[in-house]
């Protein structure tokens, strides 16, 4: 069965999760790459083998878990660093996703039209975009983003700030989006957006596979 597969991208804090849920609550299939990338690096992985190799056992804790700040410390202390990081995880998560949504092509009978989202903070960053029939973008002001991150989640400002910045800017997100959300308003707001963009998607879905809308 053919997947229609959906983008979903944005900076930290613009409220991507918060669409994830609104398209899920339509029936669709979220994969959560941030989830993905914790998943590759469980004990047992080759990530995480590759990783301590390349980092150091100082990176693992006395369990063989992933000791995060410790890997953050070292990895983020120098451009190449984090280009090897970069390199022993995007492409492991895009490997992972990839067989996920083969598995769920292979699935049959589905809902028609089948929808997966790839819930993405990195997507642009990672050059993926092409590999999508839609690609949603969630944008919001920096200080807004902000803002809500730390009145709901307590995280340090310049973590966050340190983060964007590791990030595609606004620009490049415009360029990639087939639709946009600006996420400056209510929640009510944003999830009445996300329902009219689902509304298009769930149309050009029913179209690509040859059905008539109505
Ligand atoms: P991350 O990149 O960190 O995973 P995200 O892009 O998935 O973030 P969300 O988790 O959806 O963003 O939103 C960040 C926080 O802001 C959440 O606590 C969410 O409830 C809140 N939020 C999102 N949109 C709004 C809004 N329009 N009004 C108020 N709060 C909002």
């Amino acid at each position: 069965m053919t997947v229609f597969l959906v983008g979903l991208t944005g900076g930290i804090g613009s409220g991507k999760s918060t669409v994830a849920g609104c398209f899920r609550a339509r029936g669709w299939h979220v994969i959560d790459a941030d989830a993905v990338a914790r998943e590759i690096v469980a004990p047992g992985e080759r990530t995480l083998a590759d990783l301590a190799e390349r980092f150091g056992d100082a990176i693992l804790r006395p369990d063989g878990s992933l000791d995060r700040p410790a890997l953050a410390r070292v990895a983020f202390a120098d451009d190449a660093s984090r280009a090897d990081l970069d390199r022993l995880t995007h492409p492991r998560i895009a490997a992972r996703i990839a067989e996920r949504l083969a598995v769920l092509g292979g699935q049959e009978p589905g809902p028609d039209p089948l929808i997966a989202v790839v819930d993405h903070p990195l997507l642009i960053e990672t050059g993926q975009t092409g590999r999508f029939d839609e690609v949603v973008v969630v944008l919001a002001e920096e200080a807004t983003r902000v803002a809500r991150l730390v009145r709901d989640r307590g995280l340090p400002e310049d973590d966050i700030r340190a983060r964007m910045r590791a990030q595609a800017g606004d620009d490049e997100r415009r360029a990639a989006a087939t639709h946009l959300l600006v996420n400056e308003g209510s929640l009510a707001e944003l999830e009445a957006a996300a329902g009219a963009v689902a509304d298009r998607i769930e149309a050009a879905a029913r179209e690509a596979r040859g059905a008539s809308p109505w």
